[in-house]
């Protein structure tokens, strides 16, 4: 149900590996790879599923040797994080005089996070950043409705990205169609390939179980459903009991403040557990780098969820950028220099500091 869930159950996961070709050889895929080292690997494949999101078109346009294209509208999507602008924990959804609804949202404890527009993207998917226009229009919709007003200074972190969604037809982007399809096809050699187009966080688990139907009718096996009411990996509690777990959480570390176990549960739920490990004090959490982020964070997450850089750690796992300076991030930075050259990393099998072999098989 994610990678971390995908790796208990068996399989392996290779970040930053791009695929750079893919063709058919009876009835097989044989798959190359690209890491980030440059090294190349090769793999083969008894179905191969394309799940590219926004790049969905390049692999079947470019990449995967005689695929049929898939036509996307790539629709840019842009939020924006503000100072908190109310005390209270509930959203507000402002209806826009352009028929859009947009969200303000408490963030990250101290922060407000608005969004969100739909612009056609035109530009690489390699940069996707906020239009100066976008800005303006989100601290429109929220000066036409609060009280306070915000303007651009008051913008502390930005964040976009592209929506790639299935044409349609439909003119106008907010009307696009938010649901996915799914595409199966075989190539001239018998090779099955399936394509992912569009989808949404909210419907991933039925997705994916529509894929894997697929996936099982190429490979001729049949197999249940069964992610409905899975938790994923830390979330093995009663949501409705969220304050108690994180109760409980300090109760075990008592030296932890409310907003620190606050953010570990609500990030890792139980498994905040193994990052804490038998620390009875900050001290015992190793280096601190600001905010309440500390080296058994760090290490947790570059050994379980493979982050690899500064910006996995502050921003996409989490997003204690938020809260770091510039000179604690640059410390942050050499810290983690340091550690991938441990002498002992590469034996984390399954984390960014795994190492990885060259030829696999995979299906
Ligand atoms: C602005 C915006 C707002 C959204 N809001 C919501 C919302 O409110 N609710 C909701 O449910 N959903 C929302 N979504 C949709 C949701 O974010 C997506 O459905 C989801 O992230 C798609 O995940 P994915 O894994 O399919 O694709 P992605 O997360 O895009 O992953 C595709 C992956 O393919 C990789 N890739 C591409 N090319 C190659 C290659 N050649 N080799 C190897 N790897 C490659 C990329 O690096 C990337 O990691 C929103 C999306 C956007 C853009």
């Amino acid at each position: 149900m994610n990678a971390q869930d995908a790796v208990e159950k068996g399989a392996k996961v290779l970040p930053r590996h791009e695929v750079t070709s893919v063709r058919g050889e009876n009835g097989v895929w044989v798959i190359e790879t690209r890491d980030r080292d440059s090294k190349k690997h090769r793999f083969q494949a008894r179905v191969l599923v394309n799940a590219a999101g926004p790049w969905v078109s390049n692999l079947t346009d470019s990449v995967i040797d005689g695929a049929v294209s898939r036509s996307m509208r790539l629709i840019r999507g842009s939020h924006i994080v503000v100072p908190r602008l109310y005390a209270h924990d509930r959203c507000y959804l402002l209806q826009n005089s352009d028929d859009r609804i947009v969200f303000v949202i408490p963030y990250e404890e101290n922060f407000s996070l608005i969004g969100t527009t739909d612009r056609e993207h035109q530009e690489s998917l390699n940069q996707v950043t906020i239009s100066n226009d976008e800005a303006q229009y989100l601290c429109a919709s929220v000066n036409d409705y609060f009280n306070s007003s915000i303007s651009l200074e008051d913008i502390v972190w930005s964040y976009s990205a592209v929506r790639p969604l299935f044409d349609d037809g439909n003119a106008d982007a907010k009307s696009i169609t938010r649901d996915y399809r799914i595409t199966s096809e075989t190539d001239g050699t018998g090779a099955p390939l399936i394509s992912v187009l569009g989808g949404k966080i909210t419907t991933y688990r039925k997705l994916a179980e529509d894929v894997l139907s697929e996936v099982n009718q190429a490979l001729g096996v049949t197999s249940e459903g069964w992610t409905g009411s899975s938790p994923l990996p830390g979330g093995s509690f009663d949501f409705l009991r969220f304050d108690n777990e994180v109760e409980q959480l300090k109760q075990d570390y008592p030296f932890l403040s409310n907003s620190h176990a606050h953010r570990l549960m609500r990030l890792y739920g139980s498994l905040s557990r193994e990052i804490l490990g038998d620390a009875m004090t900050y001290g015992e959490l190793g280096r601190f780098f600001g905010g309440n982020l500390y080296e058994n964070e760090v290490r947790y997450l570059m050994e379980r969820e493979w982050a690899m850089s500064v910006e996995d750690i502050l921003w996409r796992r989490t997003k204690e950028g938020l809260n770091l300076s510039d000179s604690e991030v640059r410390t942050l930075s050499n810290f983690l220099k340091e550690i991938i050259n441990e002498p002992d990393s590469s034996s984390n099998d399954g984390g960014a500091l795994a190492g990885s072999s060259t030829v696999q098989s995979a299906t």
